[in-house]
């Protein structure tokens, strides 16, 4: 299957109806894992929340800049959701780096933020919301593991 075959069978639904900020006023940085379902995981519907995603569903610039402009239209709660069983956790990323810069014989000039812990990551991601003046809302800010195994979430930083 291509990418053209996924488009022309896209199915679609008008949105036009729901508000385009969160419903729940909350948004959520995720994995790309394709079993997390944050809505879901989370009992909510679509136009609940915005959803930030990266590989581990890591605070990283990008995921910042995000939460900015999600902050900026309306959203004052964050959840950070790491998972269990997370490939990006596994992804050799040191490796990589070497590989593909041998490889190509180009610089890869961006973080491929490795990590080996789950909690100790995700701590640190609460961390850096929590210590940046730039985002207006740092108040409510929760660090949970979704378990895989389980499909339970578990709170790491209240
Ligand atoms: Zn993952």
């Amino acid at each position: 299957m291509t990418g053209s075959d996924l488009i022309r069978q896209a199915r679609s639904a008008s949105i036009g109806t729901l508000p385009k900020s969160p419903r729940k006023n909350t948004a959520v940085i995720a994995c790309i894992d394709a079993r997390i379902e944050p809505n879901r995981i989370l009992g909510g519907d679509q136009g609940d929340f915005h959803v930030i995603r990266n590989g581990g569903g890591l605070v990283t610039d990008d995921a910042l800049r995000s939460l900015m402009v999600s902050q900026y239209y309306g959203t004052s709660r964050v959840v950070v959701m790491m998972h269990t069983d997370c490939a990006a956790m596994a992804y050799p990323a040191v490796a990589e780096k070497a590989r593909l810069e041998d490889e190509t014989g180009q610089l890869i000039d961006f973080d491929l933020h490795p990590f080996g812990d789950l909690e100790t990551e995700l701590r640190r991601g609460v961390a850096r919301l929590q210590d940046t003046p730039f985002l207006p809302y740092r108040d409510d800010i929760k660090g949970v593991i979704y378990e895989v195994e389980t499909g339970r979430v578990r709170t790491v930083v209240e």
